[in-house]
């Protein structure tokens, strides 16, 4: 980030480096200046933990376009935007095929080398390309490898987007690095910021996940849409140190079983799909389970499979559960569901267009619209990778129409050294509100109350004196996707 210093100008200013933030990034050629910011360390984010795959049609002999679009639009209750899926599903293979063969991304093969696809819930057909149960970390090293390589592209380590303002032709992005403030001008700006799910106490996101993009948009007055259509994963591993890390549903995929408290499978008391229904319903029908039997305590068996096949195909979720004492091979994993996935976010045409000009919004922290209510397993690594290629083509065609680079350069920020501290503990409110307002189920008591608290949160942070930091960073866009989404699910 020295470099910074030394630039503030760029023609696009892509905020994010998961999967979203890099291919949109690598779509520009070597006269764009493309400056890509990540909050922490280059790998943090959830890209980097996706673990299931990616799906496409990749094989029409015993897939089609139409089956996916009918699986996708099923998993979403119909919800979908219908010319978003279509984009995905028909352009979808395209970017994935560009990732295998031209950035070195790899997928397991069978042994005659044909891609060994699995199958995920929701999914109608095998159409799920993996990298062993880490595919999200191998497309991140890839793309991290293939960014390197692009001299247009300044990486921002460790460097928060505090807010954004409009200027002639472009943007000014404040920005925090090493606790100090400071100004860079763009001429677009992708928000690549990923999703919301910090703001759970019950999370599988990391600590990038506290809607930072999506507040900066609704400050510059974008329209955010849907923010309440949160996906909740049923099957999280529950320790008893509240570690979530997520038994991804491809274990469901290969034939696991779900167990109530008596270690008897229920599914079958909710939904003819059973296992493979779709999450919410999953996730739903473990919350009315527990109630029923009064226990929270829930298992996934897949002890009946080879154990060598077990530890091949899941190395990662195999030893994370051995971390805890629980052998897959012959144990029961305990679960339960935790919040994993923001469907809703910041409103986008098919273009990742947002409807503030020049603003462009993809992957996790945009409402594509492709996922309606409930998103299909692995159609979300493929939307980052479509709709972040599609935002930096439409910027490509507006700059190739000659639209005006920036042109009005404001005074920067000046740094605000002295202001207090954001208190402590602030975070840990906004996370009780949530879980006892809105997790799977709402409860529209708490939702009433955690909104009187939100507000008075809110109040206190704008009142000033505080110094900005990416803590307080933090604390706002939680405290604002909070707000925004309670009011959403009380409303309805
Ligand atoms: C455990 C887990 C497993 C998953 N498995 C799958 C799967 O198998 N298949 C699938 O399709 N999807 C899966 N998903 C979902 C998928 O990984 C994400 O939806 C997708 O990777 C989002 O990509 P993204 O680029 O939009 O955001 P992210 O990958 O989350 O990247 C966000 C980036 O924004 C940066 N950022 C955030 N705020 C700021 C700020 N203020 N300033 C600067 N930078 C900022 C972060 O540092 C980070 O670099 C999984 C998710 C999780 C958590």
């Amino acid at each position: 980030m020295d470099k910074l210093t030394n630039k503030s100008v760029y023609d696009v200013l892509v905020v994010g480096s998961g999967v979203a933030g890099m291919y949109g990034s690598l779509q520009f050629d070597s006269s764009t200046s493309v400056l890509m910011l990540a909050k922490y360390e280059k790998n943090v984010s959830n890209s980097n933990l996706a673990q299931g795959g990616v799906a496409a049609v990749l094989d029409l002999k015993d897939d089609s376009y139409e089956l996916h679009i009918k699986d996708t639009m099923i998993a979403g209750g119909n919800a979908n935007d219908t010319e978003a899926v279509d984009v995905l599903v028909h352009e979808g293979p395209g970017d994935v095929l560009n990732v295998m063969n031209n950035m070195g991304v790899e997928f397991d093969r069978k042994e005659d080398g044909t891609l060994d696809k699995t199958l995920e819930g929701g999914h109608s057909r095998r159409r799920i390309m993996h990298y062993k149960d880490s595919t999200g970390a191998e497309l991140v090293r890839k793309l991290l490898a293939e960014t390197e390589k692009h001299k247009n592209i300044e990486l921002g380590e460790n460097t928060t987007l505090y807010s954004l303002s409009r200027v002639k032709s472009g943007f000014r992005a404040d920005i925090i690095k090493d606790g100090k403030l400071g100004s860079v001008f763009c001429s677009y700006c992708i928000l690549c910021t990923g999703g919301i799910g910090r703001i759970y106490k019950y999370t599988t996101n990391p600590k990038t996940a506290t809607g930072d993009g999506i507040r900066a948009a609704y400050e510059l007055g974008a329209k955010i849409k849907n923010l309440s259509y949160i996906q909740f994963h049923p099957t999280a591993f529950n320790s008893e140190d509240g570690e979530q890390f997520l038994i991804s549903e491809s274990v469901r995929g290969e034939g696991a079983v779900l167990k109530n408290c008596n270690k008897e499978r229920f599914m079958q008391r909710y939904d003819e799909r059973l296992e493979l229904a779709p999450r919410d319903v999953v996730s739903r029908s473990i919350i009315l389970e527990s109630r029923r039997t009064g226990s929270n305590n829930f298992y996934l068996d897949i002890t009946h499979e080879d154990p060598d096949f077990l530890k091949r195909r899941f190395p990662g979720i195999y030893e994370g559960c051995m971390k805890y004492g629980v052998d897959m091979t012959k144990d029961f994993i305990p679960i339960f569901p935790c919040q994993h996935y923001l469907m809703g976010g910041i409103e986008t045409d098919i273009d990742a267009k947002t409807t503030v000009p020049r603003l462009y919004a993809a992957g996790e922290c945009a409402n594509t619209g492709v996922h309606g209510k409930n998103r299909l397993a692995s159609n979300s690594l493929l939307e980052a990778l479509v709709f972040s290629r599609r935002a930096a083509q439409d910027i490509k065609r507006c700059m190739a129409a000659g639209f005006p680079s920036v042109c009005e350069y404001p005074s920067p920020v000046e740094p605000v050294p002295c202001g207090a501290p954001v208190p402590k503990g602030i975070k840990t409110e906004i996370r009780s509100i949530m879980q006892r307002g809105y997790f799977v189920l709402p409860d529209y008591g708490a939702i009433r109350s955690g909104l009187n608290q939100i507000d008075n949160i809110l109040k206190r942070l704008k009142s000033g004196g505080f110094s900005v930091t990416t803590e307080f960073c933090e604390v706002l866009s939680m405290a604002t996707a909070a707000h925004i989404i309670l009011s959403e699910v009380d409303e309805k």
